[in-house]
């Protein structure tokens, strides 16, 4: 028997397990894809994202393997650039999921989890009695076929369409904001923002590219390819998504700014299509089940944070699940959800006002006269984005 069965090995999974099995707990970690995996994602891991994993002792391989992003650059509709560099000589990497996530499920591993891949989850078992409810596991079905896994604590870190949180009735997509992201990689795209802006021989800049309800985030990878998302509303033309290479091929195609840099790039990857993307969770109040990263709850990809929410988030829920061990579940969610609002919810204020403020091009275009005019608040706010603070601490 495992103390704690994980559902889910991307970065919030494989992070809560290597916490809990240095902590001596028994592990399971399982996932219905078998990695090295593709995940549709910028790429880019924040600076205190990088800060915290280096705490873990987690952060050798990624720092070795991935390019030195020192700060961003975020551009409006009407050609305003605004480039700024994170402080304190702090940077982020960026590297493909496909390698981030199999370096830390190889730490996994090596901490003693027991790993189990191609192993999917279908729903949670959950036994009732009266108004309460308990989860007491998972039903997996394998090539092998269905049979139940137990544990004490499940860990739901199954990402955006967890699988558990959605069985539990505990997700929903809201109404608003409902976006679509589209993603790829290409060869041969122009890094010549990049070179401009980096102010580094060796770093590059994520990019933003903030468009009339769209957004298109640039980042060049290891291995000389490009990371290219764009996020768009559905209403935008929902036939549009079922091609989307020519979606993506249209929207560079019409970007002022990214054009050119684009004309001679051809698509390594078939592009991949999310949505919608926003997922409402109310916090899990069942014991017996504690949530982490995307399944703890997404919004929008635009402030390029979510894999700081699943790290540290993982970590939260590893503690919450030693404490539910050995105390009891006796206040343990409510705890979990103090913590998470603690350390993300100064981070959520501060997404919702960028949120708000993008939504008007205009504002864009204010935001970067503004920012010639007073850097230090540019600093100030590509800072917050990174988590520098985070890191700093
Ligand atoms: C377009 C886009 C761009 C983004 N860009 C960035 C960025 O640049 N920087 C950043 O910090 N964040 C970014 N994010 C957010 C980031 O990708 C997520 O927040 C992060 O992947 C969350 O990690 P996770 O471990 O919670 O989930 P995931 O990485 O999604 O991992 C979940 C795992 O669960 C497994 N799984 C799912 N269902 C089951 C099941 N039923 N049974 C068993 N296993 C299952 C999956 O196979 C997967 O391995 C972006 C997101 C999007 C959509």
């Amino acid at each position: 028997m495992h103390d704690v069965l994980l559902v889910g090995a991307g970065p919030a999974g494989a992070v809560a397990g290597i916490v809990l099995a240095r902590a001596g707990a028994r592990v399971r970690l399982i996932d219905r894809a078998t990695f090295p995996r593709d995940k549709l994602c910028g790429d880019t891991l924040n600076p205190g994202t990088l800060a915290h994993l280096s705490r873990l002792g987690l952060a050798a391989g990624i720092e070795r393997r991935g390019l030195r992003v020192d700060g961003m650059c975020v551009t409006g509709e009407r050609g305003d650039t605004i480039v700024g560099r994170y402080p304190g000589g702090l940077s982020g990497r960026a590297i493909v999921r496909r390698e981030l996530d199999a370096l830390l499920l190889q730490q996994a591993a090596a901490a003693g989890c027991e790993i189990e891949t191609g192993c999917a989850a279908r729903r949670p078992i959950v036994i009732e009695r009266g108004a309460e409810r308990r989860v007491t596991g998972v039903i997996v079905s394998t090539a092998g076929g269905d049979r139940s896994m137990d544990a004490p604590v499940t860990i739901a870190a199954d990402g955006r369409r967890s699988t558990i949180a959605f069985g539990l009735g505990l997700a929903r997509h809201p109404a608003h904001p409902r976006r679509w992201a589209i993603g790829a990689y290409y060869e041969g795209f122009l890094h010549g923002m990049n070179a401009e802006t980096a102010e580094s021989a060796e770093g590059v800049c994520g990019e933003m590219h903030i468009r009339r309800g769209r957004y298109i985030g640039v980042a060049p990878v290891p291995g000389g390819l490009t990371n290219v998302c764009l996020v768009m509303p559905s209403h935008a033309g929902d036939e549009a998504f079922g091609d989307p290479a020519a979606l993506l091929a249209r929207e560079l195609a019409r970007d002022p700014l990214l054009r050119d840099r684009a004309a001679g790039a051809r698509l390594a990857t078939p592009p991949v299509v999310l949505g919608p993307l926003a997922v409402d969770v109310d916090a899990a109040a069942i014991d017996g089940l504690l949530l982490a990263g995307d399944a703890a709850g997404f919004i929008d990809p635009m402030t390029g944070d979510g894999l700081r929410f699943a790290v540290r988030g993982g970590e939260l829920a590893a503690h919450a699940a030693l404490s539910a061990l050995e105390h009891g579940w006796t206040g343990v969610a409510d705890r979990l959800a103090s913590a998470r609002r603690r350390e993300f919810g100064g981070k959520w204020r501060f997404n919702r006002a960028l949120r708000a403020l993008v939504a008007s091009p205009r504002a864009v275009g204010a935001a970067a006269r503004g920012a010639r005019l007073v850097p230090i608040a540019l600093r100030a706010v590509i800072a917050r984005a990174g988590d520098c603070d985070a890191a700093a601490h």
